[in-house]
């Protein structure tokens, strides 16, 4: 998925563990590409874990830490979108915690799961091998818009965006810590991760993206759990909504003047790489001109698209 270097074998492992607020840790990435951020959150009766990470050995790991933590705790488990490094581990937790997901991502499990499967066991050897044995899980719960979890003494808010990053992500924030999850709709120390493939999939949305960043900033968290990447603060809903906005105008600019989407993406490549050049994750620039490209278009042809986009249910 990158040029730069071959991706390394995406293990977790429980290391630099992370404790954010009481009873509240989080697994850290380390930065290795496609391990995502993990959190294990606990109240008084019951422990949610968040993300499984890549396959069912790295699930294992996972799991293993999660009922250790939770001594004896309910175990729940939810997923922030369906990816594979955050999603195709749940078949681990069968039997030994509550799967819990928004219907939006409880559908694209569903409908592109194995399409997902055999598109990342393309991406080298070391992402096949996390990925033997996976079966695609199907949520024990599932909720449409939105769901309090009461952990015994702290309530977990799980909240569906609407379509951006996929078309099913969800936002997990935990209000008495000030700390929000956010899967892949925030990356820390890279370009905003665009997984545009049509005609397959071209479910992400640029322009309802920049509408839910927007609306997590309103919310004010102390804490931001990127996808991938170092933890922060607000600042980082902040970068991602900035990103975002210029890679669209930037975009749109050009395809004003009739310039051909191969030129944009090179312009607009550019001048991203300028303004970020510590970000990891280049090739996923032109990814979000051709998303924005298809936006344009979508909205000259119909005036009230882009309105009714900035403002999803
Ligand atoms: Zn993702």
């Amino acid at each position: 998925m990158r040029s730069e270097r071959p991706l390394p074998e995406p293990v977790v492992r429980i290391e630099e563990v992370r404790e954010l607020a009481r009873d509240l840790v989080v697994i850290p990435n380390r930065r290795v590409q496609l391990v995502p951020n993990i959190g294990v959150i606990g109240g008084t009766h019951s422990v949610l874990v968040v993300e499984t990470g890549m396959g069912p050995r790295n699930a294992e790991t996972v799991l293993g830490f999660a009922a250790e933590y939770a001594a004896g705790r309910r175990l729940y488990l939810t997923t922030t979108h369906f990816h594979p490094e955050h999603a195709f581990g749940a078949q681990v937790f069968a039997g030994e915690a509550t799967f819990l997901v928004n219907r939006a991502q409880a559908d694209d499990l569903a409908t592109k799961g194995a399409a997902y499967l055999e598109m990342f066991r393309g991406l080298g050897e070391p992402v096949a091998r996390q990925l033997a044995g996976v079966e695609i899980a199907v949520p024990d719960v599932v909720y449409d818009d939105a769901y309090d979890l009461d952990l015994g003494g702290r309530t977990v808010r799980l909240r569906a965006t609407g379509r951006a990053h996929s078309r099913g992500d969800q936002v997990v924030t935990v209000p008495d810590a000030g700390v929000m999850f956010t899967g892949d709709l925030v990356e820390a120390g890279q370009f905003a991760i665009f997984p545009w493939f049509p005609p397959h999939d071209t479910d992400v949305s640029g322009i309802r993206w920049i509408a839910v960043m927007r609306r997590l900033a309103d919310a004010s968290p102390r804490v931001v759990v990127p996808g991938h990447g170092d933890l922060g603060g607000p600042e980082l809903l902040a970068d991602v909504r900035d990103y975002l906005e210029l890679l669209r105008d930037e975009t749109w600019a050009r395809r004003d003047s009739a310039v051909s989407e191969q030129t944009i993406a090179e312009e607009v490549r550019a001048l991203m790489i300028e303004r970020h050049p510590e970000w990891d994750g280049r090739e996923w620039i032109e990814k979000g001109v051709g998303c924005l490209c298809a936006e344009h278009s979508a909205s000259e042809h119909s005036a009230s698209e882009h309105s009714a986009s900035e403002h999803p249910a």
